[in-house]
């Protein structure tokens, strides 16, 4: 229960409202920490509730400290995409929605008259990706100065897509915060570690992978298949399912285009996603996939960032992506908060190296199945070593003190 984080009642009733029964695994873990002022290192995939473990014991701290003048924002979420940004702005105001806390959001795409309003008013908590946030810093439309919490969402993701400078200035700017908090689906390379080092002090580690509660939920398996044309047929098999909310992975826009003409050929109606599409575009086919008009998406990595969907049944990954952390994003779509949720890849011959790599990175092999009629003409070839089932850990970090008493010991 939500009850035991001594969160103020307006937060808990905000998450009644939201439906939000109990917190999952993330969330006791970090929202104790980072009630107690610490820094946060939290190793948590999307779909496993990461936004609320961070806004939570943010707003939670700008409610036990109110500012006693208007001005610029307190709290700044950082995210790579402007997607993401807008999914958790959405989800800063319904959190916030029985306090007097002000939610802003101010992302790349978007004209700057819109972010001069923004800016202008009282704010207590901003998203922003990073580039368009340090634009308005450079020209001195916004000043770090009052920023107490910084919090970087999808960090890998931030360096993959090259924001590591522009987030290193940004902390720079913001060193008078008193806390920050990196969330990040995997804590694996050197970038991550960097950026953690030179962003956080003496944070705390946590994990979601430690209860695999929301993880297990998703049933994987593989079809192994000989070409295009095979997966095509299994595909079109797998779309056959009723009642399924799919998305479909592919590995880049050329591709997308050839199997959105080879479904449409089939007669199957599909939405896409592809990295610069028009946003009103992005968002008109996100609305039609979401409201269940079409149930197909398909999608590149890149475009489908962030992209929060709730009740998605399958994840299809026609192609495999090319390392294993883009697999866990990618099939963390399904399965979440309380759903079931089915993952299935297509693999080639060629694909035998990257799904080894996958199978040890989630200690799990990955069932292969077949449907009759649609058999493989290749066989396995045997890659590396077999990888064994590893049981889930429990390592639940205790909350420890109460709310009052937290943040005055650390001052
Ligand atoms: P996230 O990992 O933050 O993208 O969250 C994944 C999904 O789970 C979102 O649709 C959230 O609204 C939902 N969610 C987050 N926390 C909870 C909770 N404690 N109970 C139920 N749903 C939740």
């Amino acid at each position: 229960m939500f009850d035991s984080l001594d969160l103020d009642a307006k937060l808990t009733r905000a998450l009644a409202d939201m439906g939000y029964k109990k917190p999952t695994g993330i969330q006791q873990e970090a929202i104790p920490v980072a009630l107690e002022g610490r820094d946060v290192l939290a190793q948590a995939p999307t779909g496993t509730g990461k936004t609320a473990a961070f806004l939570l014991p943010a707003a939670q701290y700008l409610l036990d400290y109110p500012r006693r003048d208007p001005g610029s924002a307190r709290v700044i979420i950082l995210t790579p995409t402007r997607e993401l940004a807008l999914q958790v702005y959405e989800q800063a105001k319904a959190i916030t929605a029985h306090t007097d806390l002000t939610c802003g959001v101010i992302t790349g795409g978007i004209n700057y008259g819109t972010d001069k309003e923004t800016l202008s008013k009282s704010l207590d908590i901003l998203v922003a990706t990073p580039g368009r946030l340090f634009e308005h810093i450079e020209k001195e439309s916004f000043s770090c100065q009052e920023i107490e919490v910084l919090i970087l969402d999808e960090a890998d993701r931030m360096l993959d897509m090259g924001f590591a400078n522009i987030v290193h200035q940004i902390s720079a700017e913001a060193r008078w915060r008193k806390q920050s908090m990196l969330f990040s689906a995997t804590l694996e390379g050197s970038g991550i570690n960097t950026f953690a080092r030179d962003i956080l002090k003496d944070p705390v580690p946590v994990s979601a992978s430690a209860t695999r509660k929301e993880q297990g939920k998703i049933i994987q398996y593989v079809h192994l298949a000989d070409d295009y044309e095979h997966k095509l047929a299994l595909l079109i098999h797998l779309l056959n399912e009723p009642e399924q909310r799919t998305i479909v992975f592919v590995k880049t826009r050329e591709r997308l285009a050839t199997l959105k003409q080879s479904l449409q050929s089939h007669d199957i109606p599909v939405c896409w996603l592809q990295g610069e599409m028009p946003q009103d575009k992005r968002i008109a086919a996100l609305a039609r996939f979401k409201s269940g008009e079409v149930p197909i998406l398909l999608a590149t990595d890149v475009a489908a960032r962030g992209i929060d969907v709730e009740k998605i049944t399958h994840v299809i990954n026609f192609d495999l992506p090319r390392t294993a952390d883009v697999y866990v994003h990618r099939i963390g779509r399904t399965g979440r908060a309380g759903n079931k949720g089915t993952a299935i890849s297509l693999v080639e011959a060629h694909d035998m190296v990257v799904l080894g790599k996958i199978e040890r990175y989630i200690s799990q092999p990955l069932k292969r199945r077949v449907i009759d009629g649609l058999r493989p003409k290749h066989k396995e070839a045997k890659v590396g070593k077999k990888v064994k089932k590893k049981k889930a850990s429990t390592s639940a970090k205790k909350p420890a003190k109460k709310a009052k008493q937290r943040r005055s010991q650390k001052d």
